[in-house]
């Protein structure tokens, strides 16, 4: 794709929440696509206000859909991003938590850390941290959840299942953080008739370090659940975050084309579903309507899958009546860890984001780990204290289980 396909029409301006915050055209999509031509070009075009606006994409790719060009502005930032020196743009940053993610080794480091952060000395401490190394840590650990069960979720759900029809990813920060969720997700996969495998050797989809410019180890996590999937003899690979399942999903732009491992992440691409899509597919019974009020908050990478109005159907399913959020599918700024190394906007989208909550919510549904934390650490920051976030899975798992349909997590085994 060639930058020079932009035939500067402006559509895409409206749709870029960065441009929406600044006003600023080097902070919109057909700014950067610019930015991008010269820095090729040009070495003495390649300045730190650049670097800045062009790492200042939130790889939202909401750009892409009002696109009448189909321009990848998000992965064309991506590229630009591998090719920026250690240390240029919060990178150095990004690939040392990148690592941390890589393994369920260094997840469980990960794990411990955040639950010490838990506590008001922890969190005293990691902030303090936080502000030495210039990251928003104390931002992100205001969004986490009151518990976090120790241990990953792996550990807990059926590993190696032979001959199951489903293989379950539990990814990275849903494995660590929201361990819950992922045991909702196999306890309502199984409700809908599905036999779910969770295989110990998957590894982290590579989106963070996709989104931070390593795409060599990105390739290296593809390989290893690709290999993870077909050792399943599984129909289907399931996934709950929205940002997994799209990078999951575009494992095939990974490879060479026409070479083996393009073709292995073809099939392997083919088989993966957003867990929405899957219990859509099948759907469960319809529940009796609650009087809890819920909105919608649509994640970037669940609107660039189309799963928008899947993710309603299934909360009206469990009986929730929805309020719409104006605005529903603008970025949070959470974006992997833009909340993080980039304090400042990530805030004003989370403002943005907690402005639009309709008045008397209690409860925003979220599809994606990072927007649940940087949502539910906005509405601490930003005076709506009452309003929880939750995984739209956690909210009709405890729906059906209130039903009688599920008698608990040891029931997902
Ligand atoms: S990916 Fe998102 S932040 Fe980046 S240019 Fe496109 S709309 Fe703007
Ligand atoms: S919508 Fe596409 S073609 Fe139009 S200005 Fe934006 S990037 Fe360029």
């Amino acid at each position: 794709m060639n930058v020079d396909q932009c035939v500067h029409c402006g559509l895409c301006l409206t749709a870029c929440p960065t441009y929406e915050a600044t006003g600023l055209e080097m902070e919109s999509p057909r700014g950067r696509l610019v930015l991008l031509n010269n820095w090729a070009a040009n070495a003495n075009f390649q300045s730190r206000d650049a670097a800045q606006w062009l790492d200042d994409c939130l790889d939202c790719r909401a750009c892409e859909s009002a696109c009448p060009s189909n321009i990848p502005t998000g992965h064309l930032v991506e590229e630009w991003r591998s090719t920026v020196p250690l240390g240029t743009a919060n990178r150095r940053l990004l690939l040392g938590l990148s690592q941390a993610v890589g393994s369920p080794r260094g997840l469980k480091r990960l794990q411990r850390l955040i639950r010490i952060g838990q506590n008001p000395l922890g969190r005293w401490a990691l902030s303090k941290l936080g502000s030495l190394l210039s990251i928003a840590t104390g931002d992100v650990l205001d969004g986490l959840p009151p518990s976090i069960l120790p241990g990953l979720s792996r550990e807990s759900l059926t590993t190696n299942m032979p001959n199951a029809d489903t293989m379950m990813f539990v990814g990275c920060i849903m494995d660590a953080v929201y361990n819950q969720s992922n045991e909702h997700t196999a306890a309502l996969l199984r409700l809908a008739g599905h036999t779910v495998t969770v295989p110990s050797n998957q590894v982290c989809c590579g989106a963070l370090h996709r989104h931070g410019g390593d795409p060599a180890t990105t390739r290296r996590l593809a390989k290893a659940n690709i290999k993870a999937y077909e050792a399943t003899g599984a129909q289907q690979v399931v996934v709950n975050a929205a940002g997994c399942g799209t990078t999951l999903k575009e494992y095939p732009t990974l490879f060479e084309s026409g070479s083996e491992w393009h073709f292995r992440a073809i099939s392997f691409s083919r088989a993966v579903r957003d867990v929405i899509q899957t219990l859509a597919e099948r759907p469960l019974a319809q529940l009796t309507q609650q009087s809890t009020t819920i909105t919608v908050h649509d994640a970037c990478h669940h609107t660039a899958q189309n799963l928008n109005q899947s993710t309603r159907a299934l909360l009206e399913r469990a009986g929730f009546s929805i309020r719409e959020m104006p605005n529903s599918t603008r970025c949070c700024g959470s974006a992997g860890v833009y909340n993080l190394t980039h304090p400042s906007m990530g805030r004003t989208l989370a403002q943005q984001k907690v402005s639009d909550i309709p008045p008397e919510t209690q409860i925003v549904a979220a599809a994606n780990p990072g927007c649940i934390l940087q949502i539910q650490a906005g509405t601490r920051h930003y005076g709506r204290n009452t309003v929880t976030v939750r995984h739209p899975i956690d909210l009709a798992y405890d729906a059906y289980r209130a039903a009688g349909y599920l008698g608990g997590v040891a029931d997902a085994t």
